[in-house]
């Protein structure tokens, strides 16, 4: 099987979040269960620098650029996954992030960027690039791909479509103008193709166009087809319901092995726990707590956005500041929620250390220095910090949603009993049923020998990529297959035909 992966994002070479995990693991584990696949990014001038040797391999005139664009080939560090990366310097050889200015704000051009991208996967998966390969089937990825499925669908002899939602709550949404400048097919301003409220939705393209949709977890693809978690495309995925499947993300256990991991000052194992305290110890010193062993330390690690809820959190720092535990919080994101912690850091140095920041080691560290993993979140397609903190023998405390649903084994009797229960989890978005949560955590954590067993349940679990990648390689193989012998009127719209309702 031949696959083409397409992201805008992909660890090591560039990463804002979840999706660069992804495109930078799932990838590696398919190629290893010997499948050809490649992977195909924008160049920007981190992906670039971070990409080893680099050569020329195809140079395309492409609608949008004002010159030719380039394929620089090389390989997905630590992989044998060949890379793609789409030089054109108009459009990503600039400071900054992926999508957004170093001041924060979307590019504004963000619509022709991705447009162009798209038009590059198409011409490489059409083998119209001068590569000689032709994909089987092409996985594109989030918004910023979702005309690569749109654009195909105008192809004949095309490759096989998959497109996985990372996070809805990204659409992609774009003007009138705009849809106009991309000189895409008229008919797609329709609320049938692209139109999402007088907008042109990037997402849609993927949602309507691609033979079949996946996210990243199974309760996230239920949740995404209700009016709560839907963000109005909830009619579209009813409709696809038969069409949409979710495969819960893996972990890259090279990066996050408490045994072996190097951005720690103590590694440690299950039979080595005593070795963790010596993490605590070193996490305590680090946001300058006082260095207690035998006081519970909460940890959380991601972008500061409502969907993680530390709302949540904050809301209860009057409560949690009454309780024998401390906190440490690593994040950065909406200026109003990093003010928020770091006032509260300021009012309570001897329980709440705050670090606003992007920072790899930091958040291993957390990881392997908390005794619980706080994961509040409103919606959370995936979430990949709890999976981590199950190795890291962090037990995590996390909304009952989405993939923390899917991965964390609530601490009740039953579970506790049979030695199944993994974290601590509540219901319904609520600072009293978290205080409950976190109030059975301290109760447990007291109970040093059902701790321990918690613990190593949580240790045990396996996560890994080749999970993940197994269930991905028989949903590819689905998808071509439908592809190839289409049976029902449940596949993407033909060109000219209705498809889909919003
Ligand atoms: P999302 O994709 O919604 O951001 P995930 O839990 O799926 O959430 O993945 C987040 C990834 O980004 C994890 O690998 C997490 O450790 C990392 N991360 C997020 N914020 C930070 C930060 N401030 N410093 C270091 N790593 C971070």
């Amino acid at each position: 099987m031949d696959c083409l992966f397409a992201s805008s994002e992909a660890h090591p070479l560039i990463k804002t979040g979840g999706l660069a995990d992804v495109s930078g693991s799932l990838p590696r584990a398919i190629k290893n269960a010997k499948h050809e696949i490649r992977l195909i990014l924008p160049a920007y001038p981190a992906a670039v620098a971070n990409a080893g040797a680099l050569n020329c391999v195809a140079e395309l005139s492409l609608p949008g650029a004002a010159a030719p664009v380039r394929i620089l080939q090389g390989r997905l560090p630590h992989s044998r996954v060949r890379l793609y990366l789409v030089d054109s310097p108009q459009h990503f050889d600039r400071p900054g992030g992926p999508y957004a200015t170093p001041a924060g704000d979307d590019w504004p051009d963000n619509a022709a960027r991705f447009a162009l991208f798209a038009r590059a996967v198409c011409e490489i998966a059409m083998d119209r690039a001068g590569l000689d390969w032709k994909p089987d089937l092409v996985h594109c990825n989030d918004w910023q791909t979702g005309l690569v499925p749109a654009l195909l669908s105008l192809q004949a002899g095309r490759p096989a479509t998959l497109f996985t939602i990372h996070n809805l709550a990204y659409q992609g949404l774009f003007s009138l103008a705009e849809f106009q400048a991309l000189q895409l097919p008229m008919d797609w301003w329709s609320m049938h193709r692209l139109e999402f409220h007088g907008r042109m939705s990037f997402l849609k393209g993927g949602l309507v166009f691609a033979d079949w949709l996946s996210t990243v977890s199974p309760t996230y693809a239920r949740e995404i087809r209700t009016p709560e978690f839907g963000c109005g495309l909830d009619g579209l995925l009813e409709h696809r319901k038969a069409r949409l499947t979710g495969i819960l993300n893996g972990v890259d256990y090279r990066d996050w092995n408490p045994g072996r991991d190097r951005l720690i000052p103590h590694t440690y194992t299950a039979r080595t726990l005593r070795l963790k305290l010596e993490n605590k110890i070193a996490l305590q010193e680090t946001f300058e707590l006082p260095p207690r062993p035998q006081i519970p330390v909460f940890g959380h690690v991601g972008r500061l956005v409502e969907q993680k809820g530390v709302q949540l959190i904050l809301d209860l720092v009057p409560e949690l500041l009454q309780r024998p535990m401390q906190m440490v919080i690593l994040g950065t994101g909406q200026p109003e929620l990093e003010a928020a912690l770091q006032k509260a850091r300021y009012r309570h140095p001897t329980k709440i250390g705050v670090r606003i920041g992007y920072d790899e080691a930091l958040a291993h560290l957390i990881e392997a220095g908390s005794d619980v993993f706080l994961m509040p979140s409103l919606f959370e397609p995936c979430g990949l910090n709890q999976l981590y903190s199950l190795r890291y023998g962090t037990p995590p405390l996390v909304r009952r949603t989405g993939g923390l649903a899917d991965s964390v084994i609530d601490a009740d009797g039953p579970n506790l009993y049979q030695q199944t229960a993994t974290g601590f989890v509540f219901d319904d978005v609520d600072a009293a049923q978290l205080l409950r949560a976190i109030d059975r955590a301290l109760n447990l954590y007291a109970q040093q020998r059902v701790w321990k067993d918690l613990v190593q349940t949580g240790m045990r679990q396996d996560y890994s990529w080749e999970r993940s990648a197994a269930a991905y390689l028989e949903l590819y193989e689905k998808v071509m297959e439908l592809h190839l012998r289409p049976t029902d009127t449940q596949s993407a719209p033909a060109r000219g035909e209705a498809g889909a309702t919003a």
